[in-house]
């Protein structure tokens, strides 16, 4: 990538505000789609080493897309738009375009693609060997507080940068793992615009509690089906592994399920609830208990629940604590309403969960500048002609599975393709 001649006033033809996923993803196709070479592509950045989040994605893995994607696996805006958006740039164009810049991907079980290195290095960096491949310019340790309409061009103004573009597109993310440069300044900057902004919150944060018992288990990783509820109604359920935590509850089940409690409120009366046996109900864990009663083996409860169901000790200790069972019986023994209680405890268990991690630890921010604003063909916004979104900044979110690097891939391609059509035009 050529670094910037200087740091006085430039003139570009496209400014891409943030060297993520999405801004990387912009930059490539604006300068792939200029077919005459001649225009100048502008990437910049707040801090000093660009694209963070690939490096750490996916337990530093990088979960690049998935086999399925659909816009059910997205919220926020509406499944039209993201439809489009999807289609215009697919999962299989992702994979494509990764095997041609040197990164086969591979397809876990889980659906999930990774690079066959399981390395985001390698991800983050033949993102930026294409794009000095094709002469996109990247200037770092420039944070953009402020761009101004002048005429038919863009002012750029911020710590280390003046520069004017003919177009400009807003990469900024989000406000999730602020540590990894995104602060939400791009916000300011598209509200200074003309643009509104859909409140934003943490989402795929992990879930916090205080309860001693749960704490205890920390370290503890189980398949569960979690349930959000408002008001007494059942809104939402996440259903994959959950991980025990010293603060309270994380891996993909909690991650998922955390966007709806963080944008509930109290007076919505939020809850979760949890089952341990996802594949079963509480009639057919009911018949189960009953057969064992039949078999009278007189084995105890905490034995028959390890042994039948492979859960680990300590958290059948804490089930049998919290559902008051006497574990000195076998399940045989076990009175109607305690068998009731575990029951219920296996099944549908309370969580009493405080709040969430908040951004701090959010793999995604939920909220953001509502796609409504955006033209769904192009990403240009409808508020400022020239000025085009990717990414996290809109208020679209995925769940866990690749999904939100592939709205990042999406609407970058969109957004930078488009950026340098309208140039021609
Ligand atoms: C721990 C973690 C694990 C994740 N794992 C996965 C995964 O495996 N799969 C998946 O699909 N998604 C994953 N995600 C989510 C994914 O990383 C994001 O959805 C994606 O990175 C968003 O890309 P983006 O380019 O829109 O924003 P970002 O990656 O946040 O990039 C925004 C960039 O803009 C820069 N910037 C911000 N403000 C300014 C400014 N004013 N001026 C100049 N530059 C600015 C920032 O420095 C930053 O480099 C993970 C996220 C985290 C935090």
């Amino acid at each position: 990538m050529k670094q910037s001649e200087s740091r006085s006033t430039t003139s570009v033809d496209v400014a891409v505000i943030g060297a993520g996923a999405a801004g990387l993803m912009a930059a490539i196709a604006a300068a792939r789609q200029d077919s005459s070479k001649t225009l100048k592509i502008l990437l910049l950045d707040t801090r000093p080493k660009i694209g963070a989040k690939i490096l750490i994605s996916g337990g530093t893995r990088c979960n690049v897309t998935n086999r399925r994607v659909t816009p059910s696996d997205y919220y926020g805006g509406p499944s039209h738009f993201v439809k489009h958006i999807l289609e215009a740039f697919s999962p299989d164009q992702t994979r494509n375009f990764f095997e041609e810049i040197g990164v086969p991907l591979v397809l876990e079980v889980t659906g999930k693609y990774f690079p066959t290195t399981h390395s985001g290095k390698t991800v983050l960096e033949a993102l930026m060997k294409e794009c000095a491949r094709l002469g996109v310019i990247l200037k770092t340790e420039c944070r953009i507080t402020q761009i101004k309409k002048e005429g038919d061009r863009f002012h750029l103004k911020g710590d280390g940068v003046d520069s004017t573009s003919r177009r400009v597109v807003l990469a900024t993310g989000g406000l999730s793992y602020p540590e990894t440069g995104s602060d939400g300044t791009g916000y300011k900057i598209a509200q200074s615009l003309g643009h509104t902004l859909v409140p934003t919150a943490a989402a795929l944060t992990p879930l916090l509690c205080q309860d001693e018992d749960w704490q205890s288990l920390s370290g503890i990783a189980l398949e569960a089906a979690l349930y959000f509820y408002e008001n007494g109604k059942k809104k939402e359920e996440s259903r994959s592994a959950l991980l025990f935590t010293h603060f309270g509850f994380s891996g993909p089940s909690a991650l998922d399920i955390s966007r709806f409690w963080a944008r509930s409120s109290a007076d919505k009366h939020p809850e979760i609830f949890a089952r341990f046996l996802p594949e079963e109900n509480e009639e057919t864990l009911k018949k189960i208990l009953d057969a064992q009663a039949k078999a009278a083996s007189g084995q105890r409860v905490k034995r028959f629940l390890m042994e039948r169901f492979a859960f680990p000790e300590r958290f059948v200790e804490i089930i049998i604590k919290k559902s008051g069972v006497d574990e000195t019986r076998s399940v045989a023994k076990l009175l109607a309403p305690q068998k009731s209680a575990l029951i219920r405890y296996l099944m549908n268990c309370p969580l009493p969960i405080t709040g969430v991690y908040g951004y701090k630890k959010a793999e995604v921010t939920s909220g953001g500048i509502p796609v409504s604003e955006v033209k769904n063909a192009t990403m240009e916004s409808k508020r400022t002609p020239g000025l085009y979104f990717a990414g996290e900044i809109l208020d679209v979110d995925g769940r866990i599975g690749g999904f939100n690097f592939q709205w990042a891939w999406s609407t970058g391609t969109v957004a930078g393709r488009s950026a340098v059509k309208s140039l021609a035009a």
